[in-house]
């Protein structure tokens, strides 16, 4: 019979990313209400000493594939080896990070274990009655919100957007167990040859990485007003993001989108400067820890959600704050 809740982690040169810990936590709450247990799959090389901290998340038992194949993200080996691993434990629900290794591997894998795969889910539950998993995501352009159920087929399989759910606080008391998983992987395994990985460095990281967002809206008046913010962001160490609106307009890109259509974000201070709090955008950032927003009128949604709320004008006051964060840098 299926059983338990597994997910899959996500590495980059050894290091876990942060989706991988998100969906532990979300894992962690349905298979509780399933009382089953969460399982880790963690695949890369001289990857084993990392498995202990997704126990500290929330796993009860992690099953680790460590060869030199896996070292890159490539996807036949890995498909391979996570597709050898369901088939071995027969899990009742499999969870990816809707990143771009997710959505690569997670399709293929449906497809060889003749399951479904809701992709791209904001919201995960167990059905009381029936006990299957709802998987809920936006459809048609994020007009309506569609729950979809995998009824006949099992593992019940879902992407999850990064920065959605909540990963639990790193908990060195929790015990589990780890299993090492040999997959006999033989060349032809090895469908492309890496040639050179070339890595771009950026300063600026992911708007879902980051720790203060300071996020532009309609208000701000023009795309120029984004380098002011800009600034804003440097001094807090912070990144820009912004509404849909100032997206549509062509002022910034889509990938600083914050809402319902963009990305959902979690910074501990997010700055609304001139966005209204459409209901779209609250469903981004809402679960923000801090959230202070400036608008000239003091009717704005945004002011439903906020911490602190400053009514006036961008323009009048952002000057003032980045003048005021330089005196107390000097
Ligand atoms: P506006 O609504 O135009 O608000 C501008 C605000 O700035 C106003 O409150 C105004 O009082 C204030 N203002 C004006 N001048 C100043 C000034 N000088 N100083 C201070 N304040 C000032 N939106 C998103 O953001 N993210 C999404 O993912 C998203 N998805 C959507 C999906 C669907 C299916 C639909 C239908 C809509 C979606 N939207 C989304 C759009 C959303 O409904 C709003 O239209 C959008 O968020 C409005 O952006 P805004 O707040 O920047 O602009």
């Amino acid at each position: 019979m299926s059983k338990d809740v597994f997910v899959f982690i996500e590495q980059r040169d050894s290091e876990l990313q942060k989706v991988g810990i998100e969906l532990l936590g979300e894992a962690r709450k349905l298979a509780d209400s399933l009382n089953q247990d969460v399982v880790a799959m963690l695949l890369g090389y001289n990857i084993k000493s990392k498995a202990e901290m997704l126990i500290h998340h929330g796993a009860n038992k992690v099953i680790v594939v460590d060869d030199e194949i896996l070292n890159e993200y490539v996807t036949e080996p890995y498909a391979k080896a996570v597709c050898a691993i369901i088939k071995k434990y027969d899990p009742e629900i499999v969870l990816y990070g809707a990143s771009s290794i997710g959505r690569d591997l997670a399709p293929r894998l449906a497809s060889r274990i003749h399951t479904g795969l809701t992709a791209d889910c904001t919201a995960l539950e167990i059905d009381e009655e029936s006990k299957n998993l709802l998987m809920t995501r936006p459809a048609f352009g994020g007009n309506l919100m569609a729950t979809i159920l995998c009824e006949n087929h099992r593992p019940q399989m879902a992407t999850v957007r990064p920065g959605v759910m909540q990963a639990l606080k790193n908990n060195p008391d929790l015990k589990g167990e780890i299993v090492e998983e040999k997959i006999p992987f033989d060349k032809s395994d090895m469908n492309v040859v890496i040639k050179e990985v070339v890595k771009v460095e950026s300063k600026k990281k992911d708007i879902t990485e980051a720790d203060v967002l300071v996020s532009g809206g309609r208000g701000i008046g023009a795309p120029d007003a984004f380098n002011m913010l800009g600034e804003l962001a440097d001094l807090l160490g912070a990144e820009v993001s912004a509404s849909r609106a100032t997206v549509d307009a062509g002022w910034i890109e889509k990938d600083k989108q914050v809402g319902q259509t963009g990305k959902t974000v979690r910074p501990e201070v997010y700055f609304a400067l001139g966005i209204s709090g459409a209901i779209q955008h609250i469903a981004g950032m809402e679960e923000s820890e801090l959230i202070i927003a400036i608008n000239k009128n003091e009717e704005a949604g945004i002011f439903g959600v906020s911490d602190l709320g400053i009514v006036g004008d961008v323009h009048a006051i952002v000057p003032k704050l980045i003048e005021l964060i330089k005196k107390e840098k000097k």
